[in-house]
């Protein structure tokens, strides 16, 4: 893929490091050796083990970004509420110049250390995320210009003290992702960075997302508990067609409800119509919302005056 083709580059790993050195990428991390784009067929040598000399030294210093299903894994792994999951085992970071927000794991008191680093390993393997699983590949949403379609390419991350790259196993991305159980991850986490890579392509002229869609993006992201509060809610069912059949098995089933939320997030930032509306919904909707929207209109208003005036003002 020629550099000319490519409008859309976005780092999907999370993975720590500085900025980027090779102009071709968005990466959002420094890398010592420039970038190999991988196709999923395409074959690396790696391994990593518990046997190795650098076992556990690249949880020593990380820089995690999450994913929604990084977060319905781990707040299961720990059975805790996802609010209570985000306060205690992450920090907030913003994805854009609009403040997308966006959360990272936390870290061990006073280091860069990851907070789940234990002697014998990573203490949450089973449920590790999804920079974890693809660790030492990257992964970036490519789109072409004139199409909505975003591929994968991967590459590899190369750091000094890494050895995992010296060991005598060859692989194919795909046999790889496998392996690590990233694929199934990839699988719940596409739609989400589908709308992150929308945003980012919309480019500055659409501007900043109101903070309601902000709020939306950030329940529906990483709160799923309090989604799932938000659907059963008389406002969310006086408006969508969802039957009681749906309703009740997107509340039983977290994975379910996440998928759900991302279809919601595309319709309510996008438009993109997946979810049924109720004839009439709308108009009842308008009606409802008549005193606000007038407020909201009026307060329009008053901030035009206000800066009107002072645009005249003359300082003595
Ligand atoms: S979650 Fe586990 S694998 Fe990932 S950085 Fe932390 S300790 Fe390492
Ligand atoms: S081989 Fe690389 S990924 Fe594996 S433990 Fe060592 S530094 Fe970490």
């Amino acid at each position: 893929m020629s550099t000319e083709e490519t409008v859309e580059l976005k780092d999907e790993t999370g993975i720590s490091g500085p900025t980027a050195t090779d102009q071709q990428f968005e990466i959002p991390f420094k890398t010592p050796v420039k970038p190999v784009q991988y196709t999923l067929d395409d074959k690396f040598q790696f391994n990593c083990h518990k046997g190795i000399a650098c076992f556990n030294k690249c949880c020593k210093s990380i820089e995690i970004q999450l994913t929604p299903y990084d977060i319905l894994r781990l707040k299961k792994h720990f059975d805790m509420a996802s609010k209570d999951f985000v306060a205690r085992y992450t920090y907030p970071f913003e994805m854009d110049a609009h403040g997308m927000p966006g959360l990272r794991l936390t870290h061990k008191s006073g280091s860069t250390e990851c907070i789940f680093l234990a002697e014998e390993g990573c203490s949450v393997y089973s449920d590790r995320p999804t920079a974890c699983r693809y660790y030492a590949l990257g992964n970036m949403g490519v789109r072409k210009k004139d199409s909505n379609v975003v591929e994968n390419v991967y590459f590899m991350v190369k750091e000094d003290h890494c050895l995992g790259h010296y060991e005598p196993k060859t692989q194919t991305v795909r046999e790889y992702l496998h392996e690590q159980g990233a694929d199934v991850y990839d699988e719940f986490n596409k739609d989400w960075r589908d709308i992150i890579i929308k945003k980012r392509s919309s480019g500055p002229t659409i501007g900043k997302p109101s903070e309601r869609s902000m709020q939306l993006f950030d329940m529906c992201s990483y709160d799923i508990d309090s989604f799932r509060e938000f659907i059963r809610n008389p406002g969310f069912q006086n408006i969508f067609a969802v039957d009681q059949g749906t309703m009740q098995s997107l509340i039983e089933n977290n994975e379910k409800l996440l998928k759900f939320a991302m279809r919601f997030l595309k319709q309510v930032l996008y438009g993109e119509k997946s979810i049924p509306v109720k004839a009439g919904a709308r108009e009842q909707r308008l009606e409802e919302r008549r005193d606000v929207l007038q407020a909201r209109k009026q307060a329009e208003i008053e901030k035009h005056k206000t800066r009107a005036a002072f645009e005249d003002y003359i300082p003595d």
